[in-house]
């Protein structure tokens, strides 16, 4: 399974967080081939610590952990660290910074790339199941073939603005009668012509979750992962989004709210049509 190689995160709030790391070495002698590289930048708040240049050891609370040879680790004070990396400390805590960040990104991408075998189990449970994201696709696909685009029109509308609706003041006003605005009024699953199963479902949890897969699989091209933050956080909402939509779809197509269709206000040669059709629910067509 694909997943980025992350290096440590580090959190060094105290002197103890650092003399306390496994590798830590003190003092180190003060030979520029001594200091490998920087590792993590620290500010501490309430405790202070010496330098690890054997000829420095200076108080402070602010500088590096470096890498000495062999793995092992000490701590350079601001000086230090200008002496031996022409180190600034703003620009080090900045960089360190922001790498944490997308270390701390690419842990919780890692999370994801752990479920999406879960995650596409369950995506294609909603697409194939009875009456499921396929079958809806396909229904209201060929239901939009079928009826008048006047309709269509009408009941994009009505899914719109459920309250002070066009649809309805036309009924009121033509003064219709009340069982016609009632079946309008219980119209359901209407936000299917507001929302599209396969953008809610493929475009906005498959596609980024296979797109994802394949960065992390070529994990030296170091690409913005920031457009996958709305993946991992919202994911399992937006399962459940594309869920009520498949709802929404079961409820506009049942036989019953087919019949309230004939409520709606349309043209004579429209509305002669829509009472013509008779829908196939399971076949997701007209009969
Ligand atoms: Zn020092």
């Amino acid at each position: 399974m694909p997943a980025f190689p992350i290096e440590e995160i580090y959190s060094l709030n105290s002197a103890d967080d650092i003399t306390h790391r496994s590798g830590y070495e003190y003092p180190v002698s003060t030979k520029k081939s001594n200091f490998v590289r920087i590792l993590a930048v620290y500010s501490l708040n309430k405790s202070s610590i010496n330098c690890g240049v054997s000829d420095c050891l200076e108080e402070h609370q602010k500088g590096y952990l470096v890498l000495t040879p062999n793995e092992q680790e000490t701590c350079l004070c601001q000086a230090c660290g200008k002496r031996f990396f022409a180190a600034d400390f703003d620009e080090q805590q900045n960089d360190f910074v922001e790498q944490n960040r997308i270390r701390k990104q690419k842990s919780r991408l890692n999370n994801l790339l752990e479920q999406t075998g879960n995650i596409k189990e369950k995506i294609d449970f909603i697409k194939k199941q009875p009456h499921g994201a396929n079958w809806l696709y396909k229904s209201l696909t060929h239901f939009k073939q079928a009826y008048p685009s006047e309709l269509i029109r009408a009941l994009k509308t009505l899914a719109a603005n459920n309250e002070e609706n066009r649809v309805l003041a036309t009924l009121i006003e033509s003064e219709a009668d009340s069982s016609n605005i009632e079946a309008v009024r219980q119209l359901q699953g209407l936000s299917i012509f507001i929302s599209d199963i396969r953008e809610e479902l493929i475009g906005k949890i498959l596609m980024p979750l296979v797109e994802l897969e394949k960065i992390a699989a070529s994990p030296d091209e170091t690409p913005s992962l920031a457009r996958f933050g709305k993946l991992t956080d919202h994911w399992q909402s937006q399962l459940e989004k594309a869920e009520i939509l498949v709802r929404e779809g079961q409820a506009f197509f049942h036989i019953d709210n087919i019949a309230r269709l004939k409520s709606i206000p349309l043209s004579k040669e429209n509305s002669r049509k829509v009472k013509s059709l008779h829908w196939n629910c399971d076949k997701g067509d007209i009969k």
